[in-house]
């Protein structure tokens, strides 16, 4: 592959069994981009042809069994629809039938009667009779190539449309090893340092990637998913540990002189409430960090309705009375302009100016907006990533904090102050909470807060499962609050692939509920992300202001929102929320002094990984119990749900299941960090570069994103 500096670099489209159909598929489908990309593919589980059954001893409750033995008679049998071809494999044992009804003509002539084979698949039992349809054939009398016959067979993740081009699991297989074959040691440098390797008795990088596609046997297979698990641990740790460095070598924008006298009035005139303990301390903790002369960057964790946000405008108000600027960015239009709104009233008669950045906000108010931030005339900024934007710029910013942090990406993070000389400060608040020593972990480059108590007279939010056959019932709860002058949140969900039907849904339930709650006696407001965001606002205001009882919404109003007269979340198809997303969903009622409900409505039947997510729902209000809950739910195979959390970028480590080798990643990425803080040692240089690669793909991947 002439031109390309590593093979591995090679475009997709030129690898043997590819073409320009599939190479787009591979592109589109799985972000397969290359040779390297595609090695990268692994498999999430093996099914063991290790072994054989001898007919004679199958089950019937085994699933998928593998038997050796000789092929008898073949024919076919039937006419029209009902044709099909019938084998039988012998072993010394028994017999076994083997029946194909598609592809006949072909499976019929590759049988030669006479010759063994190993057959792979799906055991059926019927009339005390044995049989396989469509098995997996190998002959073993040939040397048969790409047989995964007397091996472990790895199972890819695939997806419809390719297996609609024949890239299912097999010819996923097929692929990776025509690559395997062509690969040389050379071809796979390692990147981690020798000594961390035998440390830990990893396998090299060039054997997990043969091990981890075509493991002899479980035990390498394991060995070489160890390795990566490591790798991948490793390397995020070594990012987190040069980012701590780093940080404490860089002055930061502005070192806090006193509290300030702002931060003085705010409390005496303003703020309407006492202060819990864990709220006086975690602030304490702030302040005392930003004048400590170093950048603070610290991780605010409190679960939903802890009070985060009083925390963060102390953390902005002592920083504006010190001369700084500040920026507060969350994830969604609603949540900034509901922040905006709640900090303006917060502060009403202080010498403060309080703006609001969106990608909505266009034209004149944008450029006066833009110049008042560089002159400094507004000191407080609120907005989503459009403050990430290039033709943002503070005339000192002081303070960034991060609303909603598992909503934005690592990389989002730094885009914000990249450019300056010296940083500001960092307060990054998330409300899906993670066990205390995975955060220490994960979020090694943060210093931690934590929010461990809620404001007085909270009470746990009432959480029960519901079946669509309950709606009249659920409708009749719904009255009975709202007529105690209470409000209702009802979500649907709302996820891009079905997002038609989803629709359709959305605007079904709307109308019936009303019809259920007609004006002039009620009102019901509506919000789904097809709005435009001034009509997101006006309807989020009216529903504040109390003039609507219920908000019908799509998941736009997920985080954040706050509204304490809300009491009642009714979830719609709740089975297919995320645990994280449920927990948050509930966080918008239960904010106040009002006792407050959850209720979950699915069909009937659902999975079982469903009802267990519902269950925990049910079982618990702590967010910290839920989210260990949530990464023991779920498995590593699903890519989805781990990107979706916004937690962590990896594919083959399991935080939880993984804690050991998360430790191990750790403790060896800060000892090379301090022998090594710039990697210069010639020993460290692959791994510089490989870093250096994958920041640069991740960069670009945000860009197109
Ligand atoms: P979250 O941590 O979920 O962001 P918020 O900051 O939105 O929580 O606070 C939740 C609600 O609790 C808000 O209505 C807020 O005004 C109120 N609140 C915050 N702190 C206190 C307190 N110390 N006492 C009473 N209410 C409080
Ligand atoms: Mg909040």
């Amino acid at each position: 592959m002439a031109g390309y500096q590593h093979v591995l670099d090679t475009p997709i489209e030129f690898l043997k069994g590819v073409g320009p159909v599939r190479a787009e598929l591979l592109k589109k489908e799985l972000s397969i981009f290359t040779f390297g990309d595609l090695l990268c593919h692994f498999p999430f589980r093996y099914l063991d042809r290790t072994q054989f059954t001898p007919i004679s001893q199958l089950q019937p409750q085994q699933q998928f069994v593998q038997v050796k033995g000789t092929l008898g008679a073949k024919q076919f049998i039937g006419e029209g629809r009902n044709r099909r071809l019938s084998a039988w494999l012998h072993d010394d044992s028994g017999q076994l039938e083997l029946v194909w009804f598609q592809g006949l003509k072909w499976a019929e002539k590759n049988l030669t009667v006479g010759a063994t084979y190993a057959a792979f698949g799906r055991l059926n039992f019927f009339r005390g009779q044995y049989s396989i349809t469509h098995p997996e054939l190998a002959r073993l009398d040939d040397g048969q190539q790409a047989s995964f016959a007397g091996r472990m067979q790895p199972v890819y993740p695939s997806t419809e449309k390719l297996k609609s081009r024949h890239l299912d699991s097999r010819g996923l297989a097929r692929l990776i090893q025509t690559l395997l074959e062509q690969l040389k040691p050379t071809d796979i440098a390692e990147i981690l340092p020798s000594d961390v390797l035998q440390r830990h008795r990893l396998l090299s990088r060039y054997d997990a990637f043969r091990y981890i596609h075509l493991p002899p046997s479980e035990q390498e297979g394991e060995q070489a998913r160890q390795r990566f698990c490591f790798e991948e641990l490793f390397l995020h740790q070594v990012r987190m540990a040069r980012l701590h460095r780093f940080r404490h070598v860089r002055q930061p924008a502005l070192m806090l002189k006193r509290s300030g006298d702002l931060l003085q009035q705010f409390y005496r005139q303003n703020v309407p409430f006492q202060l819990t303990e864990a709220q006086k301390r975690v602030i304490r903790e702030i302040i005392a960090d930003m004048k400590s002369g170093r950048q603070m960057n610290r991780l605010l964790q409190g679960d939903v309705g802890s009070g985060k946000t009083i925390v963060a405008l102390s953390a902005m108000l002592a920083v504006i009375g010190s001369g700084g600027q500040c920026a507060l960015m969350v994830p969604t239009e609603v949540l900034a302009y509901q922040h905006f709104r709640t900090i303006t009233q917060l502060t009403a008669g202080l010498p403060l100016r309080v703006g609001l950045l969106t990608a909505s906000i266009k034209g004149r108010a944008r450029q006066k907006l833009l110049q008042q931030l560089q002159s400094g005339a507004v000191h407080l900024l609120v907005g989503t990533h459009a403050l990430l934007e290039g033709s943002v710029h503070f005339h000192r910013l002081g303070l960034v904090v991060i609303d909603e942090q598992h909503r934005f990406g690592v990389v989002q993070r730094g885009r914000l102050w990249m450019h300056l000389e010296r940083p500001p400060h960092v307060l990054v608040m998330t409300a899906t909470p993670i066990p205390r020593t995975l955060a220490l972990t994960l979020y090694g480059d943060l210093d931690q807060s934590v929010l461990d108590e809620l404001p007085p007279g909270r009470q746990a939010v009432v959480t029960a499962h519901r079946t669509d056959a309950d709606r009249l019932r659920i409708f009749s709860f719904l009255k009975s609050q709202i007529d105690q002058g209470r409000q209702a949140y009802v979500i649907y969900p709302l996820i891009e692939e079905s997002e038609k039907l989803d629709f359709k849904h959305l605007m079904e339930g709307y109308e019936a509920i009303t019809r259920a709650f007609p004006l002039p006696q009620y009102a019901v407001s509506i919000m789904h992300g097809r709005m435009k965001p001034d009509d997101r606002e006006y309807e989020m205001q009216r529903f504040v202001r109390g003039e609507t009882q219920i908000m019908v919404a799509t998941t736009v109003i997920e985080v954040g929102v706050d509204v304490p007269n809300a009491t009642v979340m009714i979830i719609e198809s709740a089975e297919r929320f995320g645990l994280a997303q449920l927990h948050q969903l509930r966080g918008r009622v239960g904010r106040g002094v009002h006792k407050s409900y959850c209720i979950l409505i699915t069909p009937p039947r659902i999975s079982a990984e469903a009802r267990a997510r519902i269950s925990i729902m049910t079982q618990t209000n702590d967010g910290f119990r839920i989210a260990e809950e949530d990464l023991r739910l779920r498995g590593p195979g699903d890519l989805e749900g781990t990107r979706q959390s916004g937690l962590m970028e990896f594919r083959v480590a399991h935080p939880i299941r993984d804690i050991c080798w998360l430790e191990k990643a750790r403790a060896e990425a800060q000892r090379l960090i301090a022998e090594d803080p710039l990697l210069q040692k010639p020993q460290h240089q692959a791994l510089k570069n490989f870093i250096i690669k994958q920041d640069q793909q991740r960069g670009n991947w945000i860009r197109v994103s």
